[in-house]
């Protein structure tokens, strides 16, 4: 959506990382924003520095009544939500034989569930006025998938597929979608905010057990900058025509553009097979 002159931002998860830079960088902009998070504390000094053009709310987006709630009181304080950025979300290591049954539900509940709920207690009001834009912060993740970060790729491929969805419903509503899939930022993700499976299986060890430590080890060292993925990600939607995607960093670019070859060269491979499964013509 070509952004009005004084948008308001409704953005989950801004105690740190992407999420805090994506507010911040909002609010120096003039414009105003809902900076939710699940301990409001973590965003006070952001808030107080910003008047009345920003409001702290607790959001936990696995908490029902904290949704609704949130996104009231938001619309209550500004009128309206013109961009929801469903940012919130975290990681988890794991071999898929290695996930454990309640991280993972827990993982779906807060990058999935969460996101859909905050988008479902938004949409109303974006309908109503016919625009807004949601923004989904996928991953590169969403993307392309690698050992030990299956379950966090399930849910970030989730994103993409409901959110890809989610454009083609709401285009003809005037209301915008863009999926952010950012390759390794400089954030807590890989550090401090990462959960990873107890269990560990010796025949894994090569594979997604090594990947886990070289997960880990970015930490503090990765090459993507918060605060530029902020700027990257506004002026995407203040383009004449906001992208369905944004890839941020060159690891993610490549990394894609990989992905995208692999799948031609599949497709291609195996069109042979693909193009034989059509129910034979009857005899004429
Ligand atoms: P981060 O610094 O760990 O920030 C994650 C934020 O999500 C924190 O504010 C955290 O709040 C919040 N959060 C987690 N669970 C929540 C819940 N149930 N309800 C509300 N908030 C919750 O990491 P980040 O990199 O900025 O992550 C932001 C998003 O970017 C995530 O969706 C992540 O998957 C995605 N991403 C990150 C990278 C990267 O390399 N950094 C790459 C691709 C995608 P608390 O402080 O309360 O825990």
């Amino acid at each position: 959506m070509p952004l009005d002159s004084s948008p308001v931002w409704f953005i989950t998860g801004c105690s740190t990382g992407l999420g805090r830079a994506l507010a911040t960088h909002v609010l120096q902009r003039g414009w105003r924003a809902a900076v939710t998070a699940r301990d409001p504390r973590t965003v006070a000094d952001l808030v107080d520095a910003h008047g009345d053009r920003a409001i702290a709310l607790p959001l936990d987006v696995t908490d029902p009544d904290q949704v609704s709630a949130a996104v009231a009181r938001a619309e209550e304080a500004f009128g309206r939500i013109d961009v929801l950025v469903n940012n919130a979300g975290y990681g988890y290591l794991a071999a898929v034989e290695e996930g454990e049954d309640t991280e993972v539900r827990a993982l779906f509940e807060a990058n999935v569930f969460g996101a859909v709920a905050v988008t479902k207690a938004v949409l109303p009001g974006m309908r109503a006025r016919r625009s807004g834009h949601i923004v989904a912060i996928s991953s590169l993740g969403g993307l392309a998938a690698f050992g030990a970060t299956g379950y966090y790729h399930a849910t970030k491929f989730a994103l993409e597929g409901l959110s890809e969805s989610l454009a083609a419903e709401v285009a003809p509503l005037g209301i915008g979608v863009t999926i952010v899939e950012p390759g390794a930022f400089r954030t807590n993700w890989s550090g401090p905010s990462m959960k990873q499976s107890a269990i560990r299986i010796d025949d894994y060890a090569e594979t997604a057990g090594r990947r886990r430590e070289a997960t880990l080890a970015t930490y503090g060292s990765q090459p993507g900058d918060p605060a530029r993925a902020a700027e990257a990600v506004v002026a995407a939607l203040e383009a004449d025509a906001p992208p369905l995607r944004l890839l941020l960093g060159t690891a993610a670019l490549q990394i894609a553009r990989g992905k995208l070859d692999a799948l031609q060269r599949n497709f291609t491979d195996w069109e042979h097979l693909s193009l034989s499964t059509e129910v034979a013509a009857s005899p004429a």
